[in-house]
């Protein structure tokens, strides 16, 4: 394609049983504005950002009009929202306008914001601009971190004020996707015992997306371990980058792996093992150091929706390679973020105390890490300075002595993890400031700072303030969702 209007859609969900979804059109806003088109979201269309002509775009995401072969519609879904099993799920803000046919597969539009469904209980069906604005930076920033997700194709603001704690813009998000079917669809039609549109949902997962497990001896059995490998590996990216997701119910947990939903999301700064940046999480459920946990009981309540289909047994044996899985993935991330090539049996331990280190000492995550790379560069970070502890010089030894086994050169190392520990981070003061600027009609810090998440390994010569922490008297983090 080589333009919006040139996309093909082949709408695969519009076809399955009539309950699946509702046939809903979006709510036109008024005065809709482009805030901010992505680059990398328009690669995954197979576009140029510049092929994109942007009255057409905002036509679309005002709801005015949609591209021809769209099919717009509410998937129902149920799921498990803070342990507790809710069937009154569904879009409730968001529609599935189209599945575009692309060069690299298929891909979901969704247009969050939309309006009201059959699915919106007591919401209003809207979304404002704080959130749609905070939800494209972090599809921006998850995939300059290499971290699989939904991505924005481009956020909108419009004329109408929503009410939320306070009175806020209203927005739209055109969100990408390979796919949205959640583990929350296949406890929806457990729940209601259709064994048949189980296996209906699992055999269009992998026809359309995971084509490669077709031939396996049991092809159903192979999308559960697919699921659990690939949630596993995206919790260990979640871990090693400090990303807390904070509302990890199972509506919002992806069948292809990819981080979805963002809500009250946030990025660590200073290391906080137990950060809950949702204020609304009182029990901390879905705290940093227990996302690993939920995303397993998660994969148990998956795994249960599919007991009419696979052997309980089997299911138990898949759920059992989540956690080495999880395992392994993260020392590979940790151990690269350290710049160790080689595999020793302390590193674990090695991670483990430089954690408790920048914990104790309430050092900055993401700056400490970098601050490691940073040694021999001219302007760097230092980290004598992020790092004010006696427990770093002990640390330090060690990690020199385990330096010596490796066979790689420092520069060679430290260029190598400067690829690997972002400078830029999607810090929660950072997206505040550049939503307040957007409220203001200010759209330059909002395409800067996408500019700089979308590849945050690279320093860039004027651009400090954007990798700074917060000041140390500014108030914890507290989102809501
Ligand atoms: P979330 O916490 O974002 O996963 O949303 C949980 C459920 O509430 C989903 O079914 C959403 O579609 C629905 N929902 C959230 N916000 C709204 C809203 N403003 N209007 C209607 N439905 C909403
Ligand atoms: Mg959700
Ligand atoms: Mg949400």
């Amino acid at each position: 394609a080589t333009s919006l209007e040139s996309l093909t859609f082949d709408n695969v969900w519009s076809r399955f049983p009539q309950d699946f979804f509702s046939r809903v059109n979006p709510t036109p806003w008024r005065d809709t504005r482009l805030l901010d088109v992505s680059p990398a979201g328009a690669a995954r269309l197979g576009l140029e950002v510049d092929d994109i002509d942007r009255e057409r775009l905002t036509a679309l995401m005002s709801g005015e009009r949609l591209l021809d072969g769209m099919e717009p519609l509410a998937q129902k879904y149920t799921g498990h929202q803070f342990g507790t099993y809710n069937p009154a799920l569904g879009d409730g803000r968001g529609l599935l306008l189209g599945e575009a046919m692309t060069p690299q597969g298929p891909i979901d539009l969704h247009l969050k914001g939309a309006g009201q469904t059959p699915y919106s209980r007591f919401g209003d069906g809207r979304a404002v601009l704080r959130s749609s604005i905070r939800e494209y930076l972090a599809g921006e920033a998850m995939t300059g971190l290499k971290i699989p997700t939904t991505q924005a194709l481009a956020v909108a603001i419009n004329g109408e004020k929503v009410m939320r704690e306070r009175v806020e813009p209203g927005a739209t998000l055109l969100r990408l996707a390979e796919s949205h079917v959640r583990f929350g669809h296949f406890e929806w039609l457990y729940q209601q015992q259709r064994v048949e549109d189980i296996e209906r949902l699992m055999r269009h997962v992998i026809d359309r997306h995971r084509s490669d497990l077709a031939q396996e001896e049991a092809p159903l059995e192979a999308l559960f371990q697919d699921v659990v490998t690939r949630t596993a590996e995206l919790v260990a990216r979640w871990q090693a980058y400090g990303f807390v997701h904070a509302v990890m119910n199972t509506d919002n947990m992806s069948i292809l792996g990819l981080t979805l939903d963002y809500g009250p999301y946030a990025f660590m700064d200073r290391f906080e093992s137990n950060l809950t940046p949702n204020h609304t999480d009182a029990s901390g459920r879905y705290a940093f150091d227990q996302q690993p946990g939920v995303a397993l009981w998660n994969l148990t309540v998956l795994g249960q929706s599919l007991t009419p289909l696979i052997e309980v047994a089997r299911l138990r044996e898949i759920l059992d390679s989540y956690e080495p899985t999880l395992q392994a993935a993260y020392a590979i991330l940790m151990r690269g973020r350290l710049g160790l090539e080689t595999e020793q049996e302390s590193d674990g331990e090695l991670i483990d105390e430089w954690l408790d280190l920048l914990e104790r000492s309430r050092a900055d995550f993401h700056r400490s890490f970098r601050a490691l790379s940073d040694r021999d560069v001219v302007g760097g970070l230092s980290l004598a300075e992020e790092i004010d502890s006696p427990a770093l010089g002990p640390w330090l030894e060690r990690y020199h002595q385990r330096l010596a086994c490796e066979h790689r050169g420092e520069t060679e190392r430290l260029a190598a993890m400067r690829r690997v520990n972002p400078l830029y981070v999607l810090r929660t003061h950072l997206a505040q400031q550049v939503i307040e600027a957007a409220e203001e009609g200010d759209t330059r810090p909002l395409a800067t700072f996408r500019e700089l998440l979308s590849s945050p390994f690279n320093r860039r010569p004027g651009m400090d303030i954007w990798a700074e922490a917060p000041a140390a008297s500014a108030p914890p983090v507290c989102l809501s969702c």
